[in-house]
């Protein structure tokens, strides 16, 4: 068996061209292995309810109805739903909640646990034994057990709280890829939805909409904790402390949304447009990184009351260890993103300083 990360990316990227799962579970469970590595970077243990929760979190934006018709999309073949998707939807339809991301009370609520709870029971029996077929599994064992029913071979997944055991070396190379497999799955993901749904997303022009629409990349969304952010920077944008006027303020994800996808308000800062254009994907050097680290620890009370009002989602421990693991995991040669005062694209920093200051700040 390979741990040698290229080898299980390219394997990772196989599983995809196979098409045996006819849901989109497929690449929902790995955007949610790819989202809850960091976490887990120890000792490989990924529970099975941690993963469920961020399935279901990811279904969240798509169990709204879309667009101009107004239906849930399908993403099962044979017209069927996936049943994740369908529990929530119809907790939606029960629940009146239009939100694009899910509201903090809705996440604290017995309703969300049941969700979750079920999510786990359907991962752990179908997806998740699954998802490595036809290989032999190069990612993970399952340990619970198989056992038959009418003529299938099923995974007996009883307690809740078991785990996922990713083989040596997987945690890492998980962490290392995602900022080149998780855009890649993303896409894939979108593609194999529009295709279920061919009626409604009739040309490949919308593919990028249609992908906002999937995963919630929601401007209108986002604006609804842009004031509240700002006053924490004194109106100034977060990068070239520019004053940021209305119409030019942006939500910027500080570890990029491509990579990561976590929407915590610790991962939220407001930028003016310009700088947000030219950093784009780029992880931020130190001269950003150090006051994000900072921000975060001093104005913690704040960000939990802008939390609470706007009914934003907030989880510093996952945005922690999100930061750590793009800084602290990987090569150290890519180029770190800073604002130079010339506005001339990114400038080259040295890795080894933004290194320090998260071992520093976070531990
Ligand atoms: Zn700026």
């Amino acid at each position: 068996m390979t741990t040698e990360p290229l080898a299980i990316g390219e394997q990772v990227l196989a599983l995809l061209d196979d098409a045996a799962m006819s849901s989109t579970y497929k690449p929902a469970l790995l955007v949610a292995m790819l989202d809850r590595a960091p976490e887990h970077l120890r000792d490989g243990r990924l529970p099975v309810g941690e993963l469920a929760e961020r399935v279901v979190e990811l279904y969240w934006p798509q169990s709204r109805g879309y667009a101009t018709t107004g239906r849930v999309l399908v993403q099962n073949q044979a017209g069927g739903q996936a049943a994740i998707l369908r529990d929530l939807a119809a907790f939606r339809r029960q629940a009146g909640i239009d939100a694009v991301t899910v509201p903090d009370a809705v996440r604290r609520s017995d309703e969300w646990r049941t969700l979750v709870r079920r999510a786990e029971r359907t991962l752990a029996e179908w997806p998740i034994p699954r998802l490595q077929r036809p290989f032999e599994p190069f990612l993970y064992t399952t340990p619970w057990p198989f056992r038959e029913t009418g003529g299938f071979s099923m995974r007996a997944y009883r307690a809740s709280g078991e785990a996922v055991e990713l083989f040596p070396g997987v945690a890492d190379a998980l962490v290392r890829l995602a900022p080149l497999l998780r855009p890649f799955v993303v896409r894939w993901w979108t593609e194999k939805a529009a295709a279920l749904n061919r009626t409604e997303i009739p040309d490949a022009s919308s593919l990028l909409a249609f992908e906002d629409f999937l995963f919630g990349r929601d401007r209108v969304a986002l604006g609804r904790v842009a004031e509240g952010l700002l006053d924490l920077q004194r109106g100034a944008c977060f990068y070239c402390a520019g004053r940021v006027g209305a119409g030019g303020r942006e939500v910027d994800h500080f570890i990029p949304w491509s990579r990561s996808g976590d929407d915590g308000l610790d991962n939220l800062v407001v930028a003016c447009r310009r700088c947000n254009n030219a950093k784009r994907a780029f992880l931020a050097g130190p001269a950003h990184l150090e006051p994000f680290l900072a921000r975060n620890r001093t104005f913690a009370g704040d960000l939990d009351a802008l939390s609470r009002e706007r009914s934003w989602p907030r989880d510093r421990p996952r945005t922690d260890a999100t930061v750590r693991s793009a800084y602290l995991v990987g090569a150290g040669h890519r180029p770190l993103w800073e604002w130079t005062g010339t506005g001339d694209g990114p400038r080259l920093r040295p890795y080894a300083e933004a290194v320090e200051l998260v071992r520093v700040m976070l531990g």
